[in-house]
């Protein structure tokens, strides 16, 4: 694109455009980076420029961009729908997929509700279980709780249920009741995993909070919402498994509905297709979307068990149904292009590759181990990151105002790598399709600019 061109579109970014999650500040100091073309893991600005989607695209992408299968999945559900009312209606797309989920989710669920967008799949599982307790005759049992760090998405109930203070507290007034439990923090790590000692006590003290709490209340609790193995937006915290096997048995005991939220982790960025998988564990209610269409197209769902949808059934003497829907739930385009994507899962063997490309990067991130000024260096499946501090020894944290981690995106970007931090943590979350050689260059990649900014 010639320059001209490309200033006059970035001028018009400034003045129509309000995107998420930016400071306006920004907007004025920092041009956004102009993509014309994404393929693979690759993405290119308007100046034919090549960065390593390491994030893939906000935590969506699985099998790369411009996958051909999936753009011919698009065209061929075209010729047959474009979008279609879901209620009353239905479609194909959307009973094969609902089909093939219940396969292959954790045992137990038996239904799927659909929705377009992780938010939203939060939001329907909130209000499934709220509204179950009150059919079983229940409703005092109306309250949740969450993790400290927790994020489940921007709209107000999964704020409501959003543990980031950065991002939730203005909304404050705003959001419904509940109760915070703390998160199981693991401070020390090796070889990318948690240390055993490390591990042990922070499950123990986190699940002694969490059995208090219902000891004490379980009676107005509805269900406890947790991301299971990586508390992702909060800053890529991971947990052992044994805290969410831990969290299933209180649940269980206590009467209150588990809801795994795997709408970033679903879909084998763990290095399981889901990560309840990791403590062999099945949820009440599941949220998915981002990789459920390989991150090509805005879906989602809420798989519950048979017994939530029972309690919903109507004589009509009683007001039961589920008054919930989105204009573009269940969309056939979206909907084919996640089938086409779980097919691409077995017929090319992905998840055996990202086992593969996960060890590799567990290697690979203990280069990081020799610069003095990083720590909490962890692994899990295609996630990485690590923790920039003025003192690593110490954990002390550099000042907020220095903006340590964005000045590292900045400069990676010079690297051709995209690393959007989360404050002053660093991460990979790479699509399924990275291959060890490009693993080993975005490393390369990244220490050249660790060692640039003076973090040895
Ligand atoms: N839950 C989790 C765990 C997430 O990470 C996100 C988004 N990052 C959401 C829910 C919200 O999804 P969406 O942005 O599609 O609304």
């Amino acid at each position: 694109m010639d320059q001209e061109a490309k200033r006059a579109l970035l001028h018009k970014d400034r003045q129509r455009v309000w995107h998420p999650f930016t400071q306006m500040k920004d907007y004025a100091l920092q041009d956004h980076l102009l993509i014309e073309k994404a393929e693979g893991i690759y993405l290119y600005d308007a100046d034919g420029n090549r960065y390593y989607d390491t994030v893939s695209s906000w935590w969506v992408n699985v099998h790369g961009h411009g996958h051909s299968r999936i753009k011919q999945a698009i065209a061929r559900q075209l010729d047959e729908t474009d979008h279609i009312m879901f209620s009353g209606f239905t479609h194909r797309p959307a009973i094969e997929l609902a089909d093939k989920l219940i396969d292959i989710a954790p045992c137990g669920l038996g239904k799927v509700f659909y929705s377009d967008n992780g938010s939203t799949a939060v939001e329907v599982a909130l209000k499934m279980s709220f509204q179950y307790w009150r059919h079983v005759g229940k409703p005092a049992k109306s309250k949740f709780a969450y993790l400290e760090n927790s994020y489940h998405g921007d709209t107000l109930g999964a704020v409501s249920v959003g543990g980031v203070d950065l991002f939730h507290s203005t909304f404050k007034p705003l959001l419904f009741d509940g109760y915070r439990l703390p998160s199981p923090l693991v401070s020390e790590w090796s070889d990318g995993r948690p240390t055993p000692e490390a591990a042990e006590s922070s499950v123990a003290e986190a699940l002694e909070a969490v059995r208090r709490l219902f000891e004490s209340s379980a009676a107005e609790i509805a269900g406890l919402i947790v991301e299971p193995m990586i508390q992702a937006a909060g800053g890529m915290l991971m947990h052992p498994a044994a805290y969410v096997t831990g969290l299933r048995e209180l649940c269980t005991r206590y009467e209150v509905h588990l809801i795994a939220d795997e709408v970033a982790v679903g879909f084998g960025r763990t290095g399981t297709m889901f990560a309840c998988e990791h403590a062999g564990i099945s949820p009440d209610l599941l949220c998915l979307s981002k990789g459920l269409t390989a991150g090509m197209m805005p879906l989602a769902v809420t798989l519950c068990t048979d017994t939530i949808y029972e309690a919903f059934y109507d004589d009509y003497e009683t007001l039961k149904t589920f008054f919930h829907g989105h204009s573009f739930t269940g969309n056939p385009l979206a909907c084919a292009v996640a089938l086409e994507s779980l097919r691409i899962f077995e017929e090319e063997s992905v998840l055996e590759h990202v086992g593969n490309v996960s060890s590799a990067l567990r290697e690979q991130i203990r280069r990081f181990e020799a610069f003095s000024h990083i720590a909490g260096i962890r692994q899990l499946g295609m996630v990485a990151a690590f923790e920039l501090y003025e003192d690593a020894g110490s954990r002390r944290s550099y000042p907020f105002a220095e903006r340590r981690g964005y000045r590292l995106y900045l400069e990676a970007l010079k690297e051709g790598l995209i690393l959007r931090p989360l404050g002053d943590t660093l991460y990979y979350w790479l699509p399924h399709c990275t291959s060890t050689a490009q693993l080993e260059d975005i490393v390369d990649r990244t220490c050249t600019v660790l060692e640039r900014l003076g973090y040895r």
